[in-house]
């Protein structure tokens, strides 16, 4: 008898596993296939979020919708798997400079930043071990967010319920026609979803996106005497783990790739590490991934221009762990209620390079 569900979600990292449980959570039937990678970017992230972030300095695009949504996102899979996932905790932007000090104190008037960023004019805490000579300001509401345990529960709920299974989607077994999708001689599903992070440049329905894949790797590192109470950033951030371990991230590297960790990242991260603190060290880990970027920042969903059966969640560049639960809502009411995908992410911007060079190589019949 051939298997049936709403939808097929290709890909389980941040994009496919908010999505599948928000459609589960609207009682849509969902089967996510994902090719397990231990190197995905959602598995090596650092975790992140930050709502005053980048050389500007200014607040994260829609950070008062999006923040409140991943909260109840991560706090929900809390009281679902019973662990702690999202750690809130204070960002300790230091400052490297006079310069970059006056830079940002200077745009401090008419407080731009809200309640993210406690009074500027208030020194900063001393904090033991970290060197904070130009001072640096407070963000709140942010913290870090435990992605690997959040995909490991996932992942184990989805296995033992049947709607998850460890295999990689092949292009050529599926077709389309009017009332839906065939997958391969046994599956039919209303529609198709691709969360396949930065391997979507090899979809052959979604390859004309300008996803450009961006390297980064990030340092584990135990670290006893460094504080736990904040996640610290000067040229690289601090993220306290527990255990006296710290991680920190993260490089940035456009192609061509490196295969493995890098000597020269291990380098970048510690050095910027010893910049940062006065006590010791030890580097005990290191990884890789790949972030699926965007050239203008900003995230790629909607469906396919020829094939409304298809559908895209990708381009969560470097701050998914923000962007992802709230963008998920977001697809699953254009598809399930047609509402309209926010224009600034809606892949509709780009249709004029999917006229120019429209896929040929297994588009569906
Ligand atoms: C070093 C580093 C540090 C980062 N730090 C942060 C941070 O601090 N904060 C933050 O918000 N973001 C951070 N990011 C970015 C964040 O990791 C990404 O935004 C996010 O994880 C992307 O999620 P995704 O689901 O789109 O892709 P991925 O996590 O890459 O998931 C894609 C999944 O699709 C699967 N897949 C692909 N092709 C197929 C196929 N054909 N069949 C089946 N499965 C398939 C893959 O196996 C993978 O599991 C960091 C990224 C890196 C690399």
């Amino acid at each position: 008898m051939q298997e049936q569900a709403d939808y097929l979600i290709v890909g389980h990292g941040l994009a496919g596993a908010t999505l599948a449980w928000e459609l589960r959570r609207r009682g849509r039937s969902v089967l996510v296939l994902d090719a397990y990678q231990p190197d995905s970017a959602t598995r090596v992230a650092a975790g992140l979020i930050n709502p005053v972030a980048g050389k500007r300095f200014a607040l994260a695009w829609r950070i008062d919708e999006l923040l409140p949504a991943a909260r109840t996102f991560y706090r929900a899979l809390e009281a679902e798997f019973g662990q702690l996932l999202f750690f809130e905790k204070p960002i300790l932007k230091l400052f490297s400079s006079v310069r970059e000090q006056n830079d940002i104190l200077a745009r401090s008037a008419g407080n731009p930043w809200g309640d993210y960023v406690a009074d500027p004019v208030r020194p900063l805490p001393e904090v033991p071990g970290v060197q904070q000579p130009f001072g640096g300001l407070e963000l709140r509401r942010g913290g870090w967010v435990d992605t690997t345990a959040v995909l490991e529960n996932l992942t184990q709920a989805g296995r033992e319920n049947g709607w998850l299974r460890a295999e990689t989607f092949v292009p050529e077994q599926l077709v389309a026609d009017a009332t839906g999708v065939s997958y391969g001689p046994g599956l039919r599903v209303g529609r198709v979803v691709f969360c396949e992070g930065a391997a979507v440049t090899r979809n052959p329905w979604f390859n004309w996106l300008p996803v450009t894949p961006n390297q980064g790797e990030v340092l584990d590192v135990e670290a006893p005497a460094l504080p736990t109470n904040y996640v610290l950033n000067r040229g690289a951030y601090v993220v306290p783990l527990g255990d006296g371990r710290v991680r920190v991230g993260a490089t940035y590297r456009w192609p061509p790739f490196a295969t493995e960790p890098t000597a020269d990242a291990r380098q970048e991260l510690t050095q910027r590490l010893r910049e940062l603190t006065t006590v010791p060290f030890q580097v005990t880990g290191q990884r890789v991934g790949v972030r699926p970027a965007v050239r203008d920042r900003k995230p790629l969903l909607g469906t396919h221009p020829a094939h409304p059966a298809l559908a895209v969640f990708n381009g969560l560049g470097s701050k998914g762990v923000l962007l992802a639960p709230r963008l998920a809502q977001v697809l699953a009411d254009a598809l399930e209620t047609g509402a309209e995908v926010w224009p600034e992410v809606n892949i509709i911007r780009y249709q004029a390079l999917y006229m120019a060079a429209p896929p040929t190589a297994v588009a569906p019949a």
